[in-house]
Protein backbone atom coordinates (compact mmCIF):
# COMPACT_ATOMS: atom_id res chain seq x y z
CA UNK A 1 0.00 0.00 0.00
CA UNK A 2 1.73 3.12 -0.76
CA UNK A 3 1.95 6.06 2.04
CA UNK A 4 -1.25 8.11 2.70
CA UNK A 5 0.37 11.40 2.12
CA UNK A 6 0.84 10.14 -1.19
CA UNK A 7 -2.50 8.86 -2.01
CA UNK A 8 -3.16 12.41 -1.77
CA UNK A 9 -1.00 13.44 -3.98
CA UNK A 10 -1.92 11.21 -6.80
CA UNK A 11 -5.59 12.24 -6.48
CA UNK A 12 -4.53 15.81 -6.48
CA UNK A 13 -2.45 15.12 -9.82
CA UNK A 14 -1.40 18.05 -11.88
CA UNK A 15 -4.57 19.21 -14.12
CA UNK A 16 -1.62 20.97 -16.66
CA UNK A 17 -0.15 17.17 -17.09
CA UNK A 18 -3.54 15.78 -17.51
CA UNK A 19 -4.44 18.27 -20.31
CA UNK A 20 -0.85 17.57 -21.72
CA UNK A 21 -1.70 13.39 -22.14
CA UNK A 22 -5.08 15.21 -23.31
CA UNK A 23 -3.47 16.29 -26.04
CA UNK A 24 -1.72 13.83 -26.90
CA UNK A 25 -5.09 11.36 -27.43
CA UNK A 26 -6.55 13.94 -29.22
CA UNK A 27 -3.32 14.42 -31.96
CA UNK A 28 -3.50 10.45 -32.69
CA UNK A 29 -7.31 10.92 -32.83
CA UNK A 30 -7.65 14.04 -35.12
CA UNK A 31 -4.26 15.03 -36.53
CA UNK A 32 -1.70 17.28 -34.52
CA UNK A 33 -2.24 19.89 -36.88
CA UNK A 34 -6.35 19.77 -36.03
CA UNK A 35 -5.68 20.33 -32.07
CA UNK A 36 -4.25 23.52 -30.41
CA UNK A 37 -2.82 22.39 -27.24
CA UNK A 38 -1.86 25.04 -25.30
CA UNK A 39 -1.80 23.75 -21.87
CA UNK A 40 1.71 23.36 -21.18
CA UNK A 41 5.06 25.33 -21.27
CA UNK A 42 7.00 23.35 -22.90
CA UNK A 43 9.38 25.86 -25.13
CA UNK A 44 8.50 25.42 -28.92
CA UNK A 45 11.48 27.83 -29.73
CA UNK A 46 14.27 25.20 -30.06
CA UNK A 47 17.68 25.93 -27.78
CA UNK A 48 20.61 27.64 -29.46
CA UNK A 49 23.02 26.34 -31.65
CA UNK A 50 25.55 27.22 -29.76
CA UNK A 51 24.26 25.12 -26.51
CA UNK A 52 25.06 22.40 -28.78
CA UNK A 53 27.80 23.25 -30.00
CA UNK A 54 29.32 23.63 -26.54
CA UNK A 55 28.37 20.33 -25.99
CA UNK A 56 29.08 18.36 -28.42
CA UNK A 57 33.06 20.06 -28.16
CA UNK A 58 32.80 19.51 -24.37
CA UNK A 59 32.39 15.63 -25.44
CA UNK A 60 35.22 15.53 -27.58
CA UNK A 61 37.60 17.66 -26.01
CA UNK A 62 37.46 17.53 -22.24
CA UNK A 63 38.18 14.98 -19.67
CA UNK A 64 35.27 12.17 -19.54
CA UNK A 65 36.33 11.31 -16.00
CA UNK A 66 35.61 14.74 -15.93
CA UNK A 67 32.50 15.35 -17.77
CA UNK A 68 30.30 12.92 -16.32
CA UNK A 69 31.41 12.64 -12.51
CA UNK A 70 30.87 13.79 -9.78
CA UNK A 71 31.83 17.06 -8.66
CA UNK A 72 30.75 19.17 -5.51
CA UNK A 73 26.89 18.69 -4.56
CA UNK A 74 26.90 22.66 -5.30
CA UNK A 75 28.00 22.00 -8.87
CA UNK A 76 31.43 22.83 -10.51
CA UNK A 77 33.28 25.87 -8.73
CA UNK A 78 34.03 26.87 -11.97
CA UNK A 79 30.23 27.26 -13.15
CA UNK A 80 29.26 28.70 -10.81
CA UNK A 81 31.98 31.53 -10.44
CA UNK A 82 30.96 32.30 -14.13
CA UNK A 83 27.34 32.19 -13.03
CA UNK A 84 28.01 35.00 -10.47
CA UNK A 85 30.00 37.31 -13.10
CA UNK A 86 27.24 36.84 -15.48
CA UNK A 87 24.76 38.32 -12.74
CA UNK A 88 26.40 40.56 -11.52
CA UNK A 89 27.66 41.91 -14.71
CA UNK A 90 23.57 42.24 -15.57
CA UNK A 91 22.09 43.46 -12.09
CA UNK A 92 25.45 44.99 -10.55
CA UNK A 93 25.42 42.90 -7.52
CA UNK A 94 28.48 41.36 -5.79
CA UNK A 95 28.53 37.28 -5.99
CA UNK A 96 31.09 35.13 -6.29
CA UNK A 97 30.75 30.75 -6.62
CA UNK A 98 29.91 30.92 -2.81
CA UNK A 99 26.63 32.29 -3.32
CA UNK A 100 25.43 29.73 -6.33
CA UNK A 101 24.25 26.03 -6.25
CA UNK A 102 23.36 24.59 -9.16
CA UNK A 103 20.03 22.73 -8.93
CA UNK A 104 17.99 20.05 -11.01
CA UNK A 105 15.56 23.27 -12.79
CA UNK A 106 14.24 25.83 -10.62
CA UNK A 107 11.64 22.63 -8.94
CA UNK A 108 14.97 21.58 -7.55
CA UNK A 109 16.00 24.82 -6.37
CA UNK A 110 12.99 25.14 -4.34
CA UNK A 111 12.86 22.44 -3.04
CA UNK A 112 16.36 22.40 -1.47
CA UNK A 113 15.13 25.63 -0.11
CA UNK A 114 12.30 24.54 1.73
CA UNK A 115 13.59 21.63 2.88
CA UNK A 116 16.88 23.59 4.57
CA UNK A 117 13.91 26.60 5.63
CA UNK A 118 10.86 24.58 7.18
CA UNK A 119 10.41 23.11 10.47
CA UNK A 120 6.93 20.87 10.30
CA UNK A 121 4.14 23.48 10.39
CA UNK A 122 6.12 26.38 9.46
CA UNK A 123 4.13 28.65 7.21
CA UNK A 124 5.04 29.52 3.36
CA UNK A 125 2.82 32.58 1.95
CA UNK A 126 2.11 32.87 -2.06
CA UNK A 127 0.43 35.23 -4.32
CA UNK A 128 -2.70 33.67 -6.66
CA UNK A 129 -2.39 33.17 -9.30
CA UNK A 130 0.73 30.89 -8.37
CA UNK A 131 2.33 27.21 -9.82
CA UNK A 132 0.23 24.87 -8.37
CA UNK A 133 3.38 22.83 -7.19
CA UNK A 134 4.16 25.13 -4.51
CA UNK A 135 1.42 23.52 -2.39
CA UNK A 136 3.10 20.02 -3.35
CA UNK A 137 6.71 21.43 -2.48
CA UNK A 138 6.00 22.56 0.71
CA UNK A 139 4.04 19.67 1.44
CA UNK A 140 6.97 17.67 0.91
CA UNK A 141 8.30 19.52 4.21
CA UNK A 142 5.50 19.80 6.29
CA UNK A 143 5.32 22.82 5.48
CA UNK A 144 1.38 24.85 5.33
CA UNK A 145 1.07 26.45 2.02
CA UNK A 146 -0.81 30.10 2.82
CA UNK A 147 -2.32 31.54 -0.39
CA UNK A 148 -3.08 35.23 -0.82
CA UNK A 149 -6.12 35.84 -2.90
CA UNK A 150 -5.49 37.10 -6.58
CA UNK A 151 -6.38 41.04 -6.87
CA UNK A 152 -8.28 40.43 -10.52
CA UNK A 153 -7.79 43.71 -11.73
CA UNK A 154 -4.51 43.89 -12.36
CA UNK A 155 -2.99 40.63 -11.19
CA UNK A 156 -0.68 42.48 -9.08
CA UNK A 157 0.09 41.57 -5.48
CA UNK A 158 -2.86 41.92 -2.82
CA UNK A 159 -0.27 43.37 -0.21
CA UNK A 160 -2.85 44.69 1.93
CA UNK A 161 -4.02 41.35 2.47
CA UNK A 162 -0.18 40.12 2.49
CA UNK A 163 0.41 42.01 5.53
CA UNK A 164 -2.67 40.54 7.54
CA UNK A 165 -1.21 36.75 6.76
CA UNK A 166 2.35 37.36 8.11
CA UNK A 167 2.73 35.33 11.52
CA UNK A 168 5.12 34.04 13.19
CA UNK A 169 5.25 30.57 11.94
CA UNK A 170 5.85 32.79 8.49
CA UNK A 171 9.49 30.78 7.08
CA UNK A 172 9.01 32.21 3.67
CA UNK A 173 7.44 33.78 0.97
CA UNK A 174 7.44 32.76 -3.02
CA UNK A 175 7.10 35.11 -5.77
CA UNK A 176 7.10 34.04 -9.21
CA UNK A 177 7.44 37.37 -11.67
CA UNK A 178 7.03 37.28 -14.33
CA UNK A 179 4.57 34.97 -13.60
CA UNK A 180 3.33 31.85 -14.46
CA UNK A 181 0.05 32.01 -15.16
CA UNK A 182 -0.68 35.30 -15.97
CA UNK A 183 1.87 37.48 -17.78
CA UNK A 184 2.31 39.81 -15.43
CA UNK A 185 5.23 41.41 -14.17
CA UNK A 186 5.16 42.57 -10.60
CA UNK A 187 5.90 46.66 -10.68
CA UNK A 188 9.31 47.98 -8.66
CA UNK A 189 6.75 49.68 -6.65
CA UNK A 190 5.40 46.39 -5.75
CA UNK A 191 8.68 45.28 -4.90
CA UNK A 192 9.57 48.08 -2.96
CA UNK A 193 6.05 47.89 -0.55
CA UNK A 194 6.36 43.71 -0.21
CA UNK A 195 10.19 43.99 0.66
CA UNK A 196 9.24 47.07 3.43
CA UNK A 197 6.03 44.72 4.48
CA UNK A 198 8.84 42.01 4.84
CA UNK A 199 11.26 43.95 6.99
CA UNK A 200 8.33 45.61 9.44
CA UNK A 201 7.29 41.95 10.23
CA UNK A 202 10.63 40.75 10.58
CA UNK A 203 10.95 43.15 13.41
CA UNK A 204 7.78 42.77 14.65
CA UNK A 205 8.16 39.29 15.39
CA UNK A 206 12.08 39.45 15.66
CA UNK A 207 12.10 36.50 12.94
CA UNK A 208 13.73 35.72 9.57
CA UNK A 209 11.31 35.99 6.85
CA UNK A 210 12.83 34.64 3.63
CA UNK A 211 11.53 36.31 0.31
CA UNK A 212 12.17 32.80 -2.13
CA UNK A 213 12.36 34.72 -5.93
CA UNK A 214 10.91 32.42 -8.65
CA UNK A 215 12.45 33.25 -11.41
CA UNK A 216 12.59 30.82 -14.76
CA UNK A 217 10.79 33.80 -16.45
CA UNK A 218 13.12 36.61 -16.13
CA UNK A 219 14.44 36.60 -19.74
CA UNK A 220 11.24 36.38 -21.25
CA UNK A 221 9.55 39.83 -20.92
CA UNK A 222 8.67 42.07 -23.79
CA UNK A 223 8.20 45.70 -24.94
CA UNK A 224 10.89 46.62 -22.60
CA UNK A 225 9.56 45.92 -19.55
CA UNK A 226 11.94 45.36 -16.45
CA UNK A 227 12.30 42.33 -14.28
CA UNK A 228 14.01 43.98 -10.59
CA UNK A 229 16.53 41.71 -9.20
CA UNK A 230 15.00 41.55 -5.82
CA UNK A 231 18.50 41.03 -3.40
CA UNK A 232 18.87 44.76 -4.06
CA UNK A 233 15.28 45.40 -2.22
CA UNK A 234 15.70 42.94 0.32
CA UNK A 235 18.37 41.59 2.30
CA UNK A 236 16.87 38.58 3.02
CA UNK A 237 16.38 37.46 -0.10
CA UNK A 238 17.11 33.66 -2.29
CA UNK A 239 16.91 34.02 -6.13
CA UNK A 240 15.87 30.76 -7.70
CA UNK A 241 16.41 30.50 -11.32
CA UNK A 242 16.57 28.04 -14.59
CA UNK A 243 17.36 27.39 -17.82
CA UNK A 244 14.36 25.02 -18.87
CA UNK A 245 12.68 28.03 -20.50
CA UNK A 246 15.54 30.78 -21.23
CA UNK A 247 17.15 28.35 -23.14
CA UNK A 248 14.42 26.01 -24.01
CA UNK A 249 15.89 22.88 -21.86
CA UNK A 250 13.34 21.88 -19.57
CA UNK A 251 14.03 18.47 -20.07
CA UNK A 252 17.86 18.73 -19.37
CA UNK A 253 16.67 20.01 -15.86
CA UNK A 254 19.29 22.83 -14.94
CA UNK A 255 18.95 25.96 -12.50
CA UNK A 256 20.41 27.83 -9.85
CA UNK A 257 19.92 29.24 -6.75
CA UNK A 258 21.10 32.24 -5.22
CA UNK A 259 21.97 32.79 -2.15
CA UNK A 260 23.75 35.87 -1.14
CA UNK A 261 26.25 36.44 1.48
CA UNK A 262 24.06 38.73 3.76
CA UNK A 263 20.97 36.56 4.07
CA UNK A 264 20.18 35.51 7.65
CA UNK A 265 22.71 32.02 8.83
CA UNK A 266 24.21 32.45 5.42
CA UNK A 267 26.31 29.89 6.16
CA UNK A 268 24.49 27.17 7.12
CA UNK A 269 21.86 27.77 5.04
CA UNK A 270 24.10 27.49 2.04
CA UNK A 271 25.38 24.28 3.52
CA UNK A 272 21.73 22.85 4.66
CA UNK A 273 20.80 23.46 0.94
CA UNK A 274 23.68 21.95 -0.33
CA UNK A 275 23.30 18.82 1.45
CA UNK A 276 19.40 18.81 0.46
CA UNK A 277 20.53 18.73 -3.30
CA UNK A 278 22.47 15.32 -2.15
CA UNK A 279 19.93 13.80 -0.05
CA UNK A 280 17.04 14.84 -1.91
CA UNK A 281 19.09 12.24 -4.96
CA UNK A 282 19.13 14.68 -6.95
CA UNK A 283 22.97 14.69 -5.53
CA UNK A 284 24.39 17.23 -7.80
CA UNK A 285 22.63 18.70 -11.38
CA UNK A 286 23.27 17.39 -14.46
CA UNK A 287 26.64 17.61 -15.35
CA UNK A 288 27.26 17.76 -18.70
CA UNK A 289 24.85 20.56 -18.91
CA UNK A 290 26.71 22.53 -16.26
CA UNK A 291 29.71 23.11 -18.32
CA UNK A 292 27.68 23.49 -21.61
CA UNK A 293 25.47 26.45 -20.14
CA UNK A 294 28.77 28.16 -19.06
CA UNK A 295 29.56 28.51 -22.13
CA UNK A 296 25.95 30.20 -23.30
CA UNK A 297 25.68 32.45 -20.43
CA UNK A 298 25.04 35.66 -23.16
CA UNK A 299 22.71 32.95 -25.60
CA UNK A 300 18.87 34.60 -25.55
CA UNK A 301 16.15 32.65 -26.76
CA UNK A 302 13.95 33.82 -29.34
CA UNK A 303 11.75 36.41 -27.93
CA UNK A 304 10.41 37.95 -31.17
CA UNK A 305 8.78 34.10 -31.75
CA UNK A 306 6.79 34.80 -28.45
CA UNK A 307 6.18 38.60 -28.79
CA UNK A 308 4.12 37.47 -32.08
CA UNK A 309 2.46 35.09 -30.85
CA UNK A 310 1.45 37.01 -27.60
CA UNK A 311 0.39 39.95 -30.08
CA UNK A 312 -1.79 37.82 -32.47
CA UNK A 313 -3.43 35.43 -29.47
CA UNK A 314 -4.15 38.94 -27.60
CA UNK A 315 -5.20 40.86 -30.35
CA UNK A 316 -7.74 37.74 -31.76
CA UNK A 317 -9.23 36.79 -28.43
CA UNK A 318 -9.82 40.59 -27.46
CA UNK A 319 -11.74 41.29 -30.47
CA UNK A 320 -13.93 37.96 -30.34
CA UNK A 321 -14.89 39.71 -26.91
CA UNK A 322 -12.75 37.61 -24.47
CA UNK A 323 -11.22 39.23 -21.91
CA UNK A 324 -7.83 39.21 -20.27
CA UNK A 325 -5.16 41.30 -18.54
CA UNK A 326 -1.91 41.46 -21.53
CA UNK A 327 1.20 39.71 -20.56
CA UNK A 328 4.39 41.68 -20.13
CA UNK A 329 6.48 38.38 -19.88
CA UNK A 330 6.96 34.42 -19.84
CA UNK A 331 4.75 32.95 -22.68
CA UNK A 332 1.13 32.61 -21.07
CA UNK A 333 -1.74 34.54 -21.27
CA UNK A 334 -4.49 34.15 -18.36
CA UNK A 335 -8.12 34.48 -19.95
CA UNK A 336 -11.26 35.08 -18.00
CA UNK A 337 -14.02 32.61 -18.42
CA UNK A 338 -17.27 34.04 -19.53
CA UNK A 339 -18.90 32.03 -17.18
CA UNK A 340 -18.13 31.10 -13.40
CA UNK A 341 -16.68 27.18 -14.03
CA UNK A 342 -13.75 27.46 -15.21
CA UNK A 343 -13.76 23.39 -15.47
CA UNK A 344 -16.66 23.22 -17.77
CA UNK A 345 -15.46 26.32 -19.89
CA UNK A 346 -12.06 24.62 -20.52
CA UNK A 347 -14.39 21.00 -21.19
CA UNK A 348 -16.82 23.00 -23.87
CA UNK A 349 -13.04 24.57 -25.05
CA UNK A 350 -11.81 21.03 -25.77
CA UNK A 351 -14.83 20.24 -28.00
CA UNK A 352 -12.76 22.80 -30.71
CA UNK A 353 -9.88 20.90 -29.81
CA UNK A 354 -8.68 23.65 -27.58
CA UNK A 355 -6.58 22.51 -24.73
CA UNK A 356 -6.48 25.18 -21.99
CA UNK A 357 -5.67 24.91 -18.01
CA UNK A 358 -8.36 25.89 -15.50
CA UNK A 359 -7.55 28.84 -13.50
CA UNK A 360 -8.47 26.69 -9.91
CA UNK A 361 -5.13 25.00 -10.55
CA UNK A 362 -3.39 27.71 -10.16
CA UNK A 363 -5.58 29.08 -7.24
CA UNK A 364 -7.59 31.54 -9.49
CA UNK A 365 -11.18 30.41 -10.64
CA UNK A 366 -12.89 32.03 -13.10
CA UNK A 367 -9.38 31.77 -15.74
CA UNK A 368 -7.85 29.68 -18.18
CA UNK A 369 -3.96 29.83 -18.76
CA UNK A 370 -3.08 29.52 -22.59
CA UNK A 371 0.21 28.75 -22.81
CA UNK A 372 1.09 30.39 -26.16
CA UNK A 373 5.15 28.49 -26.49
CA UNK A 374 3.56 26.89 -29.76
CA UNK A 375 3.77 27.66 -33.34
CA UNK A 376 2.39 30.15 -35.00
CA UNK A 377 -0.08 28.44 -37.09
CA UNK A 378 -1.31 26.89 -34.17
CA UNK A 379 -2.36 30.34 -32.87
CA UNK A 380 -3.44 31.55 -36.31
CA UNK A 381 -5.51 28.27 -36.80
CA UNK A 382 -7.03 28.46 -33.57
CA UNK A 383 -8.75 31.60 -33.77
CA UNK A 384 -11.56 30.48 -35.91
CA UNK A 385 -12.08 27.77 -32.89
CA UNK A 386 -11.87 30.36 -30.35
CA UNK A 387 -14.72 32.48 -32.54
CA UNK A 388 -16.96 28.94 -32.20
CA UNK A 389 -16.69 28.91 -28.90
CA UNK A 390 -17.02 32.86 -28.51
CA UNK A 391 -20.93 31.95 -30.22
CA UNK A 392 -21.21 29.36 -27.66
CA UNK A 393 -21.51 32.46 -24.77
CA UNK A 394 -22.66 34.84 -27.00
CA UNK A 395 -19.60 37.05 -26.93
N1 LIG B 1 8.32 27.73 -11.28
C1 LIG B 1 7.46 28.15 -12.21
C2 LIG B 1 6.72 29.40 -11.96
C3 LIG B 1 7.26 27.42 -13.38
O1 LIG B 1 6.38 27.85 -14.29
C4 LIG B 1 7.99 26.22 -13.57
C5 LIG B 1 7.80 25.40 -14.77
O2 LIG B 1 6.96 25.60 -15.58
C6 LIG B 1 8.89 25.83 -12.57
C7 LIG B 1 9.04 26.60 -11.44
C8 LIG B 1 9.71 24.58 -12.73
O3 LIG B 1 10.71 24.84 -13.63
P1 LIG B 1 11.90 23.80 -13.96
O4 LIG B 1 11.51 23.08 -15.19
O5 LIG B 1 13.09 24.67 -14.19
O6 LIG B 1 12.06 22.94 -12.78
Amino acid sequence: MISRRMQKMVAANSVIRAMFEEGLKLAKEYGRENVYDFSLGNPNVPAPEALKKAAIKILQEEDPVKVHGYMPNAGFPTVREKIALSINKRFATDFSASNIIMTVGAAGGLNIALKALLNPGDEVITFAPFFGEYKNYVANFDGELVVVPPNTETFQPDLSAFRELIRPQTKAVIINSPNNPTGVVYSEETIKRLSAILEDKQKEFATSIYLISDEPYRELVYGGATVPYLTKYYRNTLVGYSYSKSLSIPGERLGYVVVPSEVDDFEQLFQAMTVANRILGFVNSPSLMQLAVAECLEEKTDIAYYDRNRETLYLGLTKLGFSCVKPEGAFYLFMKTPIEDDSAFSQAAKKFNILVVPGSAFGCPGFVRIAYCVAYETIVNSLPKFAELAKLYEL
